[in-house]
C-alpha cells in the first residue's frame, strides 16, 4: 500500500494561511484563534502542542473542513478546503466513540471505504494491509468491546490508513491510554509513517510526545492563539523510547518546548508545569 501522493521534501501539502476563528458574533464573540499561518510538507510529521484552550480542536475542525474559519484559508494539495476534503482522515482521542460497536474489526476498517471506486478485491486487500500495519492480524472477526483500549485505537488507525489519506490528522490520539500502551502506539505510528510515507499532523498537549514523534513542532500561544514558535527536530531515526529520550538534543528540545508553553501561561495547564519540573 502506498500513500496517494509522492512525498517531496519541500512540497507544501497543507497550507494554513492567516487563519483566524471567532465563535459567535458582535460583543459576545469569542476569539479562539487569532492568526495562524503554517505549512505541512508532503511526507512530514508535524506536531502541534499547546495548552488547553489554545484552539487545537478548533483548528483541527477547520482543517478537516467541518467548520469554516472566520478569516484566512486552508488549502490541501492546492485546493481550498471549504468542506470535508477527499484525502483527509482523522483519528480522535475517544476511540470508543469512533468505532462502531456492532461491526467487527474488519468491518470497522472497511467502513472508511464504503462508496468508493475500489473493486471488492481491492477493498479486501486494503483492509488486510491496514490491519497488518497495526499488528491486528487474527483479530478481524472480534468486536471492539472485546479488545483493550490500545487495540481499539489501533483499529481506528487501521481504518484511517485503509482510506489511504493524503494527510492524516491525529487529535490527541493516545491521551486515553496508559503510559506503556501509549509508548507502543507512538512507535507504531512512526513505523507506519516510515513504511507508508503518510503525512501526519499530530495534536497533543504532551511535550515529550510532541518532540519524540515529529520532524517539526509548532507551539501554540494561549488563546486567541498564534504560532508562538516553530522548532525543527533533527533527531536521528528510527527513534527509540529510551535511547532517543537520553540524547542531549532531545532533552534540550523538550525543555525548550516546555519553557515556551510555560511562558505562554503556566496557569493554563498544570500538566505542562510538571513537564518542566520533571
Ligand atoms: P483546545 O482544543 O486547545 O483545548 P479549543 O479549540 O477546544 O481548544 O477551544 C479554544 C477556545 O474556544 C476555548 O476558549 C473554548 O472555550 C472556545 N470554544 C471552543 N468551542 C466553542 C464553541 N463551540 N463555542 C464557543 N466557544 C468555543
Amino acid at each position: 500500500m502506498t500513500s496517494t501522493h509522492p512525498p517531496g521534501p519541500s512540497t507544501p501539502l497543507l497550507v494554513v494561511d492567516d487563519v483566524g476563528h471567532s465563535y459567535g458574533e458582535g460583543p459576545n464573540a469569542h476569539r479562539a484563534i487569532d492568526r495562524l499561518s503554517f505549512t505541512v510538507n508532503a511526507g512530514e510529521f508535524v506536531s502541534i502542542v499547546g495548552p488547553s484552550g489554545a484552539g487545537k480542536t478548533t483548528l483541527l475542525r477547520i482543517l478537516a473542513g467541518l467548520m469554516r474559519p472566520t478569516r484566512g484559508t486552508v488549502s490541501l494539495s492546492g485546493a481550498v478546503v471549504d468542506s470535508v476534503p477527499p484525502g483527509m482522515a482523522m483519528v480522535f482521542q475517544d476511540y470508543s466513540r469512533s468505532l462502531l460497536p456492532w461491526l467487527t474489526v474488519g468491518k470497522n476498517v472497511a467502513f472508511s471505504l464504503r462508496g468508493d471506486d475500489h473493486t471488492p478485491a481491492e477493498r479486501r486487500e486494503l483492509v488486510e494491509e491496514s490491519i497488518a500495519a497495526v499488528g491486528l492480524v487474527g483479530h478481524e472477526h472480534r468486536y471492539p468491546w472485546q479488545l483493550s483500549g490500545g487495540m481499539q485505537q489501533r483499529v481506528a488507525i487501521a481504518r484511517a490508513l485503509a482510506y489511504q489519506p493524503t494527510l492524516l490528522l491525529m487529535d490527541e490520539p493516545f491521551a486515553s491510554v496508559d503510559a506503556q500502551t501509549r509508548a507502543g502506539l507512538e512507535d507504531l505510528v512512526l513505523r507506519i509513517r516510515d513504511r507508508l510515507e503518510v503525512t501526519i499532523l499530530f495534536v497533543t498537549h504532551d511535550v515529550d510526545e510532541s518532540v519524540y514523534l515529529a520532524d517539526r513542532v509548532l507551539v501554540l500561544s494561549r488563546p486567541p492563539s498564534t504560532v508562538a514558535a516553530e522548532l525543527l527536530v533533527p533527531l536521528p531515526s528510527p527513534r527509540d523510547q529510551i535511547a532517543t529520550k537520553e540524547l542531549a538534543e532531545f532533552v534540550a528540545l523538550r525543555s525548550q518546548v516546555a519553557r515556551l508553553i510555560q511562558n505562554v501561561d503556566p496557569a493554563l495547564d498544570p500538566r505542562l508545569d510538571d513537564a518542566v519540573a520533571s
